[in-house]
């Protein structure tokens, strides 16, 4: 530390704690199969422009119109930004300096709402995300939320339910995403039942948003008059959220981010996100969404091979539910977690639609293929994903055949580093 400014010297040197318990995590990110739905692996590019010394500059406002001097760079910066994921993604306007999924939809519900307003979303329990009205949230303590759910038979989303409850409810804005659901989004659907209703339609993109970008489902844009999503999570980028808009409402959405609901822009963030957004322009970023696909299928057949119960009967997307008590009615989905986790699979206890048990304990185990795919997992390794984890959750009380099985996870696990 010198008196004169601040230390160039390196972490490891200034904090050997905070290095080493950095260190600790990269070796288990590099000895764990990952399969945590909503994380990834981003690149050497994306946490380069993440640490940059960009994380110095304050620059409240936008592009051209800002409250501080010297943002000639990081206007540009952010402007690159703003374009490459109008491009992406087909949009008339883009925000990029949302700090999480979390405040992009604050901005959307400060946009369309006043307080006390009516919300058609998905319910938490069958899918849906805190924001979506959750009571423990902002979104539940100001809004009034009401939530659609899945079929109790077929496990799917029921546009008739949706559209009969958006005719009782009459909601200001319909919302359609979620954050454990494996199927496809009637958009067109959506779009036409809140025509009906006189509802601002929303699409909240923050799981799936990456396999937008891969052009292996839907676009969002050509229908929502605003898609929300985070940037982290299979788009394979830094932490952080996005607003896509039509025009008419870019003014309004922007206002509602600064000042609305947050103070300066994260440069250094917001330059990771125009890294990844040109990551996500490449061919081979399609042919990655494509290869996520692919494996969650793979991974889905694999389990029903083991007898083990699908929840909606297999997957169209990058995500896997699984019915725990096809295992044994005893097994939980918070045992199963912790079971997994001890032996080198990483992924969370979930809620499965109708679960008796509480949200801490659950019937389910929820999975997505976006981490280990960017580690270079194809349908073969998901296939054998599968059968770990089935033979794992089946033989839970026999430590030597736990201990082989753990073998075989650290194997392959060892052969598909993200930072190897
Ligand atoms: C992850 C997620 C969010 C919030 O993202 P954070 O960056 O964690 O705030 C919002 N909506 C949905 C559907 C999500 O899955």
């Amino acid at each position: 530390m010198n008196e004169k400014g601040a230390s160039q010297e390196s972490l490891n040197n200034v904090d050997a704690e905070i290095s080493e318990l950095i260190d600790n995590d990269l070796n288990r990110q590099n000895t764990h199969i990952h399969l945590i739905a909503s994380e990834n692996f981003a690149s050497k590019a994306v946490m380069e422009a993440s640490g940059s010394i960009l994380t110095n500059k304050y620059s409240e406002g936008f592009p051209g119109r800002r409250y501080y001097e010297g943002c000639e760079t990081v206007d540009q910066i952010e402007q690159l930004a703003i374009d490459r994921a109008c491009e992406l993604f087909e949009a008339d306007h883009a925000n990029v300096q949302p700090h999480s999924g979390s405040s992009a939809n604050m901005a959307v519900y400060l946009s369309t709402l006043e307080p006390g307003d009516t919300v058609l979303g998905m319910s938490l329990d069958q899918g849906g995300h805190l924001t979506h009205g959750s009571p423990v949230n902002f979104s539940g303590q100001v809004y009034n939320f009401v939530g659609y759910g899945l079929d109790e038979d077929t496990e799917l989303i029921n546009m008739e339910t949706v559209y009969n409850m958006a005719l009782e409810h009459k909601p200001k804005l319909i919302i359609a995403g979620y954050s454990s659901y494996s199927q496809s989004l009637d958009f067109q659907k959506f779009r036409e039942i809140s025509d009906e209703v006189g509802a601002h339609f929303m699409v909240d993109a923050a799981h799936f948003i990456g396999l937008v970008a891969g052009k292996v489902v839907d676009n969002p844009t050509k229908y929502a008059d605003v898609v929300t999503a985070t940037t982290h999570k299979a788009l394979r980028g830094p932490r952080g959220g996005i607003i896509l808009t039509r025009e008419e409402f870019a003014k309004d959405i922007d206002k509602n981010i600064f000042p609305g609901a947050q103070g300066g822009a994260l440069n250094n963030q917001i330059a990771a996100k125009a890294v990844c957004f040109k990551e996500a322009l490449t061919k081979e970023y399609q042919k990655y969404a494509k290869q996520i696909l692919n494996n969650a299928k793979a991974l889905s057949d694999s389990f029903q091979e083991q007898g083990l119960r699908v929840i909606s009967g297999g997957t169209e997307n990058h995500i896997v539910l699984v019915d725990t008590r096809s295992v044994d009615e005893e097994l939980t989905g918070k045992e199963a977690g912790i079971l997994l986790n001890d032996r080198g699979i990483t992924l969370n206890r979930n809620a499965i639609p109708f679960d008796p048990r509480s949200p801490f304990i659950t019937s389910g185990i929820r999975m997505g293929t976006p981490a280990v795919t960017t580690c270079g997992m194809k349908e073969n390794e998901l296939t054998q994903v599968g059968y770990l984890i089935s033979e794992i959750m089946k033989n839970r009380s026999d430590e030597n055949k736990l201990n082989e099985l753990e073998a075989e996870v650290r194997s392959l696990a060892t052969s598909f580093q993200p930072y190897g």
